[in-house]
């Protein structure tokens, strides 16, 4: 049996290009707090991971959580054979109950080794892909309606045809911002309006009913899946759950109540690729359809999401996210699933097929052997 012997741990700081303002402004984003992990195996193998929340005011996931998650499940990990992914998992969740942010990069260094292991593509590990690329949705912070046209408008150049707009400010203000690029959508082009859960239920059901003659995507409106669920009742536009999407019994929920028709699995976010693809599963069997996205991060996360993307079948695909265009680190130059001409593709050979350039990670910051 094959065995992971060694666990090392990098940090490295991801500047955004520019300062990020989601939720009506009142989330700002300068840089990312990404961990990197590595396992070795007895034979000589390497799986590689990334973990990287969107900062740490988005959702209850912290970079330095992810670290000391590792620490505290490095024992529970160390001897375990990487062809077991399952196993592993559950030694985690054994190991430290929740904190599904600090599991996902193990899980994704595992199947990494599973699947050189295999010989099997990492979608081969997790159902298999269906033929076609994913788009690729740009990410369009809050701002004027003028600058966020502006700034779609640099994306179609580098040939975007989705774009996830950022509303969640004032009822007027987003009406506005709606309403001004709706008009100037062209035909081929999918915008989708992500409050990231700003709105309260009346601010939701005033300004979606304000443009209910606009047959658009309306993603986490409110906070949580009760408000959601209030919001949907009374609303008439398709709803994509994104941020109150963590957990198995979350999906079974939003199913079954029809709290929404589109979820956005955020890999880091539900713990990796294994519960990544059972929400897939649930969400495919109930007629819905699936964005999936990185929460954050470098070309490792990038490449995570593009392998579950290309396990939906292609029309049950809404859009999946690259964080690589947003960040000015490239641990991994050339290497991964990269944005080409506005879709993302996962790679069609065994293995995660990436290997970060040890100069541009740093000296680890952690190190466990067993
Ligand atoms: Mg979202």
């Amino acid at each position: 049996m094959l065995k992971i012997i060694r666990i090392t741990v990098w940090r490295l700081e991801l500047a955004l290009a520019k300062p990020y303002f989601l939720s009506g402004g009142r989330l700002r984003v300068d840089s990312l707090d990404a961990t990197y992990v590595r396992l070795d195996t007895d034979e000589g193998l390497s799986g590689w991971g990334e973990g990287t929340p969107w900062g740490h005011t988005y959702v209850p996931a912290h970079g330095p959580g992810i670290r000391a998650g590792i620490e505290t499940m490095a024992p529970s990990i160390l001897g375990q054979d990487p062809c077991k992914p399952g196993v592993v998992e559950r030694a985690m969740n054994l190991c430290l109950p929740g904190h599904l942010y600090a599991k996902g990069p193990v899980i994704m260094a595992v199947l990494d080794l599973a699947s050189q292991i295999s010989g099997l593509a990492m979608t081969g590990l997790i159902g298999g892909a269906f033929p076609g690329s994913t788009p690729v949705a740009s990410s369009i912070s809050t701002d004027t309606p003028q600058g966020m046209l502006a700034n779609i408008q640099s994306y179609r150049e580098r040939g975007y045809h989705a774009h996830s707009v950022k509303v969640g400010s004032d009822i007027e203000g987003d009406i506005a911002r709606i309403r001004h690029l709706e008009t100037h959508r062209r035909p081929d082009e999918l915008i989708f309006y992500d409050v990231n859960r700003a709105w309260t239920r009346s601010q939701a059901i005033s300004v979606m009913n304000a443009v209910s003659d606009l047959q658009v995507v309306f993603e986490q409106p409110c906070e949580t899946l009760d408000d959601c669920l209030a919001v949907r009742r009374l609303t008439r536009q398709p709803i994509s759950i994104d941020e109150r999407l963590d957990t198995l019994a979350d999906m079974t929920r939003i199913a079954v109540e029809g709290i929404g028709e589109i979820v956005n699995i955020k890999l880091n976010r539900v713990g990796g690729l294994l519960n990544a693809a059972r929400i897939r599963d649930l969400a495919l069997a109930n007629g819905m359809k699936i964005a999936v996205m990185a929460t954050g991060g470098s070309v490792l996360a990038d490449t995570e999401a593009a392998i579950l993307a290309q396990t939906i079948p292609p029309e049950h695909r809404f859009a999946t996210w690259a964080c690589q265009d947003m960040i000015t680190v490239d641990p991994a130059p050339g290497q991964g699933s990269r944005s080409v001409d506005g879709t993302l593709t996962a790679p069609g050979q065994s293995g995660l097929g990436i290997t970060p350039d040890r100069e541009r990670l740093g000296e680890p910051v952690a190190f466990y052997e067993g």
